[in-house]
């Protein structure tokens, strides 16, 4: 049994609580290594030397610390197979989505390269005679990251990339679910050239969380994960006078208008609803379609596109669509939601329940199911599932779907697929989440763009990578200055303005 570390000040470091969490491997359903869970203390020891090394790292130039970021991009692309089966291996995703996973964070990696231009202030030249005015944009100092299981490669990078470009130490707290990608990052960053300290993992639960939320050196908190959780780390780091952003979780819905191109709509929902077996927060949840006989026709469209998927484990290559769930308790809990849309009235159209993988009996893996005919009121409607299972909502006309994609309390994302430029440009500019496609099913945008969902999807004000992830890890100092020169008649005892 492989016994996992956290990697404290440029070293691996046993874990030393007592407290250990099993990680699966999800295809078999074995335990293949145990991770330490973190205690104050070992957190503490983590703090002090990002404490010490932070001001060093934050006086280096802003082009040499994206040099290091340029050396990491290469050592990603030189390791990208090996962290794609790494990650497929605890996580349970096909190799070609973990290696997109790894792609995706990589991109933000790219976009912090530009950290030399993005760090530049503000100047204005004789603001008042002889007065100058200048911003900086200067390191936090100590930051941290707390992190979910379904990205273990891109949502790290999304934080420590642009914190640490931005001359932050950061300390990262990963999903004790799938631990080794976070920690082989960390080791390649410092073979990138960055210095022992500044990039540290620390592995736990909530005793490590609550570490870093109330030590009073860490200055901001980064969270992605499921929304309860995400509103108690920003209501207790808000508590605490620390900087914090929290993404949680979702029900991304997709209205497809009677002038869809139908084939493609259906094509769209198969991809966003059951990739990475529905574990992704930006999964197409809930389809809506517009009229009765849309919805006759992409239901005929779906099925066997459903009954077609290949359900397996990620050595079988690129024959599978999707892998198993990452948990049994994960496995449990989507079973235990589809029982209550059945309960609850919903049509059952494709059943994937007692689905049994031969040779892989003790795998966590999940039918597909498709639901028709959910309600608003029903559980499959008002929780998020996080699983292969796509729940149909018909409505009348598009202001009906495109109430019940507003008045749903999750705004993550959300897609229209027509043909309609009006239609589209109208949900555009109404819709009240984050995150916008127009036949295109999952809108993420790109490293330079933000990511960021609106409603109980989000506690913050800033959004993930792009521009705001230079302000979120920066603070701006703004000067004035004048020489001595300046002072010929004597004090100034009103405040100063410019007429
Ligand atoms: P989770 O909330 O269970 O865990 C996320 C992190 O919080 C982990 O590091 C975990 O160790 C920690 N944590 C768990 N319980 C805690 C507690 N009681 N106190 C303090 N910390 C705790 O989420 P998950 O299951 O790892 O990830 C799936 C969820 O993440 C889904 O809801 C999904 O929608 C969401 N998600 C959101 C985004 C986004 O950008 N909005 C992206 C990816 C995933």
């Amino acid at each position: 049994m492989q016994e996992l570390t956290h990697y404290i000040n440029g070293a691996h470091v046993k874990g030393t609580s007592g407290r250990f969490a099993d990680v699966y491997n999800p295809a078999t359903g074995e335990v293949q290594a145990k991770v330490p869970l973190a205690n104050a203390a070992e957190m503490e020891a983590a703090v002090a030397a990002a404490q010490a090394a932070q001001p060093a790292w934050g006086a280096v130039n802003p082009q040499r610390r994206a040099r290091v970021m340029m050396k990491f991009v290469d050592l990603l692309n030189r390791d990208m197979d090996k962290l794609a089966e790494a990650l497929s291996r605890e996580h349970g995703k096909t190799l070609p989505d973990a290696a997109g996973d790894v792609q995706r964070g990589l991109e933000v990696v790219e976009f912090c390269i530009g950290a030399p231009h993005h760090l530049k202030g503000e100047f204005t030249d004789s603001a008042g005679p002889g007065i100058d005015m200048y911003s900086m944009k200067q390191a936090l100092g100590v930051t941290a990251g707390i992190t979910p299981f379904n990205f273990p490669a891109m949502i790290p990078m999304w934080m420590f990339a642009p914190a640490i470009v931005c001359g932050n130490a950061f300390i990262l707290k990963p999903s004790e679910r799938d631990p080794s990608v976070p920690l082989m990052l960390a080791e390649l960053m410092e073979e990138a050239g960055l210095p022992k300290g500044v990039l540290q993992v620390v592995n736990g639960d909530k005793e490590a969380v609550d570490a870093i939320l109330h030590h009073d050196v860490i200055q901001s908190v980064g969270f992605v994960g499921s929304t309860p959780i995400a509103q108690y780390i920003y209501a207790t780091g808000c508590a605490n006078g620390k900087r914090v952003q929290c993404f949680g979780g979702a029900k991304n819905h997709m209205i497809i208008m009677p002038d869809a191109d139908m084939d493609q709509a259906a094509d769209a929902l198969i991809g966003a609803g059951y990739g990475a077996a529905g574990e992704r927060c930006m999964a197409i949840s809930v389809a809506v379609p517009v009229g009765e006989e849309t919805a006759d026709r992409l239901i005929e469209k779906l099925v066997p596109r459903i009954e077609a998927l290949k359900v397996g484990p990620y050595t079988s290559g690129k024959d599978v669509d999707y892998g198993p769930v990452v948990t049994a308790a994960a496995k449990a809990n989507i079973e235990r939601l589809v029982q209550t849309g059945v309960d609850q009235g919903a049509k059952l159209v494709v059943d994937g329940r007692g689905f049994s993988l031969q040779g892989y009996e003790d795998g966590f893996f999940v039918g597909p199911h498709l639901f028709d005919n959910v309600t608003p009121d029903m559980d499959i409607y008002t929780q998020e599932i996080f699983g292969p299972v796509l729940s149909t909502v018909r409505a009348k006309t598009y202001e009906e779907a495109i109430g019940l994609a507003m008045d749903h309390e999750y705004g993550n994302g959300t897609a229209i697929f027509t043909r309609d430029g009006d239609a589209a440009r109208d949900f555009a500019a109404r819709i009240n989440i984050g995150m916008v496609g127009i036949n295109v099913p999952i809108p993420v945008p790109l490293a330079y763009h933000t990511f960021g969902g609106w409603k109980k999807s989000m506690f913050g004000d800033l959004n993930q990578h792009g521009p705001d992830s230079f302000k979120f890890y920066t603070r701006t100092k703004t000067v004035t200055s004048r020489w001595p020169s300046g002072i010929k008649e004597g004090g100034e005892f009103s405040i100063p303005v410019m007429e």
